[in-house]
């Protein structure tokens, strides 16, 4: 069975940030990253298509902002992504819809967020390729397609294995860099019978780890239901429709989404996103197929009425084809930050990043980053 210094499981921005700032750190720890998607983004991931070569639509963050003040080590993370222009401001329009349809320039927080808004390119995916990729001599495996299930708090070591326990791993450190395996919301979304991080390590053993698994017990998270469009092609300039267009607190409650975005592809086509707001529904294996279809038809139903005020792309519509519904089921987390002191509990050598750890930007993909990048100072610091 392979053995490593560190797992970290989870390839979105925070495991990949804190991965790239262990590389420029100089670590020598060995390291897996594990993560249960094709390829490196998490919430900052892009959908390829098989049928059409060069597709890439951002389905879960388009963007982000970034303070125009970072702590060093996020400066120094992030400035080769900058300047190899992976990470580059988008400087397309923003606007708002109101419930009569109508557009008008973007002021909310949300849609203009301090800094202006970054993304990636050529895709968002391509930022935490360009993480794990920033070089360094510490020794990084990638194990992509594989959810860890179990997990065993062995006497030094952790024990990590997939479902059906075909795939496993000894670590000596774990890190977390999503929720999953922590917190109750997968007993009902994945019919799992327990929360896997409270089973290997059980209560009061180790209070650090207590305390922050109690507290993830109480978060929430937002759910969206990301409507993927295809619009075919449009005779138009990237700059000539705006990135995103973000509803109003009318629009929101008459529609139930949050915004639209447009993305223009290599080849002429246009990608659309409708980001579906939830209804509440509880959502299990067997419910799964019939509720995303069921989000497929009210959310196609309505882009008459959302783009209205866009005649090009309206009239786009009669081409456009569906390709279906992503359901984020925590695209956002709304509470119970973890505090920052329980990011590393050293009795267990289980550490946890994400945008769900305590900060500025908490449930933004700046929180993710910057939590990534605090645990591998602290984890580097500790050596
Ligand atoms: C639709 C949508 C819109 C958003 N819009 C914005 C925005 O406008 N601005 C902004 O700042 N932020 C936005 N966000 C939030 C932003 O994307 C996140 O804050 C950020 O990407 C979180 O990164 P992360 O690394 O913490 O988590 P994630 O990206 O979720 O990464 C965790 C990874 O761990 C993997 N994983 C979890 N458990 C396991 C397991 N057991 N085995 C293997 N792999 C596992 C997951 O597959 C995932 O890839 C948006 C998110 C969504 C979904």
């Amino acid at each position: 069975m392979a053995e490593v210094d560190l797992a970290v499981i989870g390839a979105g921005l925070a495991g990949c940030s804190l991965i790239g700032r262990l590389q420029q750190l100089r670590s020598d720890l060995n390291i897996v990253v594990i993560e249960a998607g094709r390829g490196p983004g998490g919430r900052t991931a892009t959908r390829r298509r098989r049928d059409q070569i060069g597709w890439l639509l951002n389905h879960g963050a388009p963007g982000f902002g970034l303070s125009e003040s970072m702590p060093e080590g996020m400066e120094a993370l992030l400035a080769p992504l900058r300047s190899a222009g992976v990470l580059q401001r988008d400087e397309r329009a923003v606007l708002s819809l109101n419930a009569q349809g109508d557009l008008s320039p973007a002021n909310s927080p949300d849609a203009c967020p301090d800094g202006g808004w970054w993304h990636g390119v050529p895709s968002m995916a391509s930022i935490c390729v360009g993480l794990l990729d920033t070089a360094g001599p510490v020794q990084l495996s990638r194990q992509f397609e594989t959810r860890v299930r179990w997990l065993e708090r062995r006497r030094d070591h952790w024990l990590l294995e997939n479902e059906d326990r075909s795939w496993s791993l000894r670590a000596k450190h774990l890190v977390l860099s999503g929720t999953l395996l922590a917190h109750p919301r997968s007993l009902k979304m994945l019919a799992w019978d327990d929360v896997p991080l409270r089973t290997a390590v059980a209560e009061g053993v180790d209070d650090d780890l207590d305390k922050a698994l109690s507290l993830l017990k109480h978060s929430q998270a937002e759910v969206r239901w990301n409507l993927m469009v295809d619009l075919g092609v449009l005779a138009l300039k990237a700059e000539e429709l705006p990135a995103q267009i973000w509803l109003d607190d009318a629009a929101k409650a008459r529609w139930k989404v949050e915004r639209l975005v447009l993305q223009p592809q290599s080849d002429g086509r246009w990608g659309l996103v409708v980001h579906g707001l939830d209804s509440g529904e509880a959502i299990t294996p067997e419910s799964q197929a019939h509720l995303l279809a069921q989000e497929q038809q009210r959310l196609v139903e309505l882009l008459p009425e959302l783009l209205q005020a866009l005649p090009v792309v309206s009239a786009a519509l009669n081409q456009a084809t569906p390709l279906g519904v992503m359901r984020w089921g925590a695209s956002r987390p709304l509470n119970n930050p973890l505090p920052q002191e329980l990011q590393w509990c050293p009795t267990s050598a289980v550490g946890f990043c994400g945008d769900w750890i305590a900060g500025t930007r908490f449930g933004r993909a700046e929180g993710a980053i910057s939590s990534g990048v605090n645990l591998a100072e602290q984890l580097h610091a500790d050596r």
